[in-house]
């Protein structure tokens, strides 16, 4: 066998939902069966279960889950009021949901460039975000700041930045994060998250929450994942949707939220070693002070991503680029205003990202194989 045929037999994947399945498959096989041995397959008592542990874990006053973190973008974003012709900023360096979940809503997206080392909004477009807005004839009125990669945004100067705008956090990649000694779902008086199975907190399918303090926005959320029932499932008091997280998805993610806290510790201690080895060849992604990456990817920045991702394939570890095309650039979103011609940062990011394999069971050995492969692409 070469070298390059023995390494693809022993690949090493982005992400291995398998190695912790392996850990606690069979409590979450128990629990789904628990499920199945009392059938309440919708709202049933899993999910207001799940619902206060998740609020404890981040420290929010209430935690309502819905059918996945898109929609709990646009839920959070109707029960803020926002719709036709509301404009709310959206960096342009993030998943296509952000946007996405805006243009469901009603409302218009703006996009704003991002930061270079940290990947978030930069506080200092949100002027010129609100201007190009108000000339498209829109009114700004929320922005969402994204917690990209695991790193909670710049909350805190995003809302000196623009006092008036109200803030919806994406956490849907930051949940075991934090920032200023706040955690990821507390950082916003509305936060999303996502249960989608490669998030932090991953469920067997779709699944999403939101976070929130304010009891009266909870019980309007409650409402809107429910066909937009009041005081009886029969009683409509407005337009709503069916978005409720399954009670066997709900079961699954409160085996898994045992394990997270230690699953978060597994990915720091990674996300130190890959910056020791690779520091000196790649851009790694920076923490700022007093934060707290939950580390759902390890994204590196290089002039030679192509070499740096033929040699990974070369050598069986998998990498993948988050993401390619800002979103101001994407076919069916370049017509929304935008704080400037170019987003430059994007952009570049864009060319030059790289995410690494990064998940809580990889072994030192598979870490000092991905450190070894891709310094010596880079170097
Ligand atoms: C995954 C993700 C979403 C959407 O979550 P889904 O559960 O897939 O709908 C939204 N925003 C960001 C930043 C994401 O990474």
């Amino acid at each position: 066998m070469t070298l390059a045929a023995a390494a693809m037999a022993d690949r090493i994947p982005l992400i291995d939902l398998a190695a912790q399945r392996a850990r606690i498959g069979p409590a979450i096989d128990a629990a789904v069966a628990r499920v199945h041995a009392h059938g309440q397959y919708i709202l049933g008592p899993e999910v207001a279960a799940l619902e206060s542990a998740l609020a404890a874990f981040v420290g929010a006053g209430h935690c309502v889950t819905c059918a996945n973190g898109t929609d709990a973008l646009v839920l959070a974003l109707k029960a803020l009021g926002i719709g036709p012709g509301d404009g709310v900023i959206v960096p342009a360096f993030t998943f296509i949901a952000t946007a996405e979940a805006v243009v469901l809503a009603g409302g218009v997206p703006v996009f704003a460039d991002v930061r270079p080392a940290t990947f978030d909004l930069d506080p200092s477009g949100l002027g010129p975000a609100i201007a190009a807005a108000r000339a498209a004839g829109v009114r700004a009125r929320a922005v969402i700041p994204v917690d990209l990669f695991g790193l909670p945004a710049d909350y805190d100067a995003i809302a000196d930045a623009a006092p008036g705008l109200a803030i919806v956090g994406d956490a849907a990649q930051s949940l075991g994060g934090a920032r200023s000694g706040r955690s990821a779902g507390t950082l916003a008086p509305v936060t999303t998250t996502s249960f989608f199975p490669t998030k932090p907190l991953g469920c067997y399918g779709d699944g999403g929450a939101i976070f929130t303090d304010d009891a009266d926005a909870a019980q309007v959320l409650r409402s809107l994942r429910s066909h937009g029932a009041g005081t009886s499932k029969y009683d409509n008091v407005r337009i709503g949707t069916n978005s409720r997280l399954d009670t066997l998805q709900a079961a699954i993610l409160l085996e898994k939220l045992k394990v997270l806290p230690d699953e978060l510790a597994a990915r720091r201690s990674i996300a130190g070693r890959y910056a020791a080895g690779l520091g000196n060849w790649v851009g790694c992604p920076v923490v700022p002070e007093g934060a707290e990456s939950a580390w759902a990817l390890y994204t590196v920045q290089s002039d030679r991503r192509a070499a740096i991702a033929a040699a990974a394939a070369a050598n069986g570890v998998a990498t993948a680029i988050y993401y390619s095309v800002p979103l101001h650039c994407q076919p069916a979103y370049r017509g929304y205003p935008r704080a400037s011609a170019r987003l430059a940062v994007a952009e570049r990011l864009g060319d030059t990202v790289l995410s690494l394999p990064m998940h809580p069971y990889l072994s030192p050995d598979a870490q000092d194989r991905v450190i070894a492969v891709v310094g010596d692409a880079a170097g």
